[in-house]
């Protein structure tokens, strides 16, 4: 074989399929040039899923007839001219890829007047040939379609899905940039019937109601990073490593869910990074680890974050799609969307309530980052819809937000809920929850200070295992003696039991680590939980007071006063509510008195 340089037509198609994967790819494409040229309205259509019709249409500058020809040469860009620009990006395209790869995949007819000009003008590409230009009358804008996707790259035509699933890309694209971009009214028609429509008007909460409905939104809790960097402030550490600076630089904003709003899927985790939608773990994984233990394994929030930083602080250059970025510093990015969505979280954790039709009006209007600070302080004792207790040197008044009210136990309901009551109301709790959350807590201080306390077993304890069991012990054994259980080998599929971790007060300590092995080798998949975290919850769970069991009202007041003093009293360590509340104001409603 002889080495040769390839026809320029074969050349475009593989450079295409870098930047034209499917039907959604030429959408986002399309768009993207659309809000680079100002676009106010930008409408999608589409048939068959997309690969036989796709058209975008908006209302944006326009192209002056004398560069539309231009505009489908390779490499041909009105954003970028020297490499120094390549550092200091502010619109979405800039490497001139995308229309000449659409125009080298498809049938393509552009129809365009640059704002100023009096008549506009109509072009076809078919198959990366110019076929025909002529002037033709036009609104202001530009109107691109799209035919016979893939029609010259039969195998690319292979990979596509089913016109649904095509679809349901291109839904998903048109949803995320709704959100990024709440001035501009997005709408998208399948098939000819209205799929979606944003209202554009300019508040993200508003776009947040119409992709994800109303109810979804009004659960949603706002955040900024304005709300968290009075905490950064007093991070002596970070100041002094000179992070600070680079934290504060990256601005972070959006809504994100609370722990009990949560979906199987990570794909309405949506990040901008200035505007631009990406894919990146970096955000991702420190957004998940925000969440920490509130989120139940193998759940993944709903998140819109938009982060703002300077453009020389991001290389949005890395891929020929864009949805990638690489950072100048990804630390202080992992640290201020950690930050900020931990300070908003822990603000806000509320108590489910039972009964509550209304969303509490702090809810149903978006709340701007000035007023963030009232909202922290939700969870005041009220003793109506109407009066608030908040006399001036009120302890409970500064509590953090986070945090219960000191709770009287009157009793246990199914041998498995403590009923309470608290200034504001009735507080049903789960004892097995609250008592893993308890756990967690206490396990976990001891080991941050390497010390956990551990009990001697007068009679060390054989261990019969299954093969699989043993296999699961013999790999967790460090871990497990990391928390106080001390193991040893005991010949043959025999383990030794020494030691037990000073919490547990099980009468069985065996039976309690077999629990903990099978929970370890059947537990759920975790989404990004650490091998520690995973030990952690297993074992909490596995040691944790069950349900069903009766408690003396001795040993309840013992739970709850040390679930109060937990840092994160209202979830247990998987995300699930350790508490609901019935308070005075849905009880005088519900009796009728009010
Ligand atoms: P890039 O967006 O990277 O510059 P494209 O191939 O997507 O490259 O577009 C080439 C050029 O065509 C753009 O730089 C822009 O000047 C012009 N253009 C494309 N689409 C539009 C549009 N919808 N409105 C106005 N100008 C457009
Ligand atoms: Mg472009």
């Amino acid at each position: 074989m002889t080495i040769h340089i390839l026809p320029d037509d074969l050349a475009a198609k593989i450079a295409a399929g870098e930047v034209i994967e499917r039907p959604a790819s030429v959408v986002k494409e399309l768009i993207d040039n659309a809000i680079d040229a100002g676009a106010r309205e930008i409408k999608v259509e589409i048939r068959g899923g997309g690969p036989r019709f796709i058209r975008v249409a908006d209302d944006g500058s326009g192209i002056p007839a004398s560069e539309v020809e231009t505009a489908f040469a390779r490499h041909a860009t009105s954003k970028l001219h020297s490499v120094d620009d390549l550092f200091a990006i502010t619109t979405l395209g800039f490497r001139g890829e995308a229309l000449p790869s659409i125009a080298a995949v498809s049938r393509v007819t552009l129809v365009t007047r640059a704002r100023g000009e009096e008549s506009g003008t109509q072009l076809r590409v078919d198959g990366g040939k110019i076929i025909e230009q002529r002037a033709q009358g036009a609104p202001q804008g530009t109107i691109i379609t799209v035919e016979d996707l893939f029609r010259h790259v039969p195998a690319r035509l292979k990979f596509l899905k089913t016109p649904a699933t095509e679809a349901g890309h291109i839904a998903d694209l048109i949803n995320a940039y709704a959100i990024a971009y709440p001035q501009i009214r997005f709408s998208l028609v399948n098939d000819d019937r209205l799929a979606f429509q944003s209202p554009g008007t300019g508040k993200m909460f508003d776009a947040l109601v119409k992709v994800f409905g109303i109810e979804v939104a009004h659960q949603m809790i706002q955040v900024s990073s304005a709300m968290a960097s009075s905490e950064a402030a007093n991070d002596s550490a970070s100041f002094r490593s000179g992070r600070l600076a680079m934290t504060n630089a990256v601005q972070v904003t959006g809504f994100i869910s609370p722990p009990s709003l949560n979906r199987a899927t990570r794909k309405y985790m949506l990040f901008f990074v200035n505007h631009r939608w990406v894919q990146d773990r970096t955000i991702q994984h420190a957004v998940i680890e925000a969440y920490h233990t509130a989120l139940m394994v193998g759940r993944a929030p709903i998140v819109a974050l938009d982060l703002l930083l300077p453009p020389d602080a991001v290389d949005v250059n890395v891929h020929p799609t864009k949805s990638q970025v690489r950072f100048r510093d990804s630390s202080a990015v992992f640290n201020a969307v950690q930050r900020t969505v931990r300070a908003a979280l822990t603000g806000n954790a509320p108590i489910p309530s039972i009964g509550i039709t209304q969303p509490p009006s702090w809810q149903r209007e978006p709340i701007s980052p000035a007023q963030t600070q009232s909202a922290l302080n939700l969870y005041r004792p009220t003793l109506s819809n109407e009066t608030t207790i908040q006399p001036p040197g009120d302890q409970t008044t500064r509590l953090p937000a986070a945090q219960i009210p000191m709770l009287r136990v009157l009793g246990q309901i199914a041998s498995t809920y403590i009923i309470a009551e608290g200034p504001d109301g009735l507080y049903l709790i789960d004892q097995h929850a609250a008592h893993e959350r308890v756990l967690y807590e206490q396990l976990s201080a001891e080991r941050a200070g390497a010390q956990v306390a551990v009990q001697e077993l007068l009679d060390p304890a054989p261990l019969q295992l299954t093969p699989a069991q043993f296999a699961a012990l013999e790999a967790n054994r460090a871990a497990l003696a990391s928390v106080g259980f001390g193991i040893e080998p005991f010949g043959g599929q025999t383990f030794l039991l020494r030691t037990v971790p000073a919490v547990l007060k099980a009468s069985d300590p065996r039976a309690a680590l077999v629990a903990i092995v099978d929970e370890m080798e059947q537990g759920e998949e975790p989404l990004e939980k650490s091998a520690d975290a995973r030990l952690m919850t297993s074992v909490c769970k596995s040691i944790a007071v069950k349900g069903g069991q009766v408690l003396s009202l001795e040993e309840m007041r013992e739970l709850v006063r040390r679930l109060e003093q937990t840092a994160a009293p209202r979830t247990c360590p998987h995300g699930r509510p350790t508490m609901i509340q019935l308070n005075v104001a849905t009880l005088e409603r519900e009796f009728g008195r009010k």
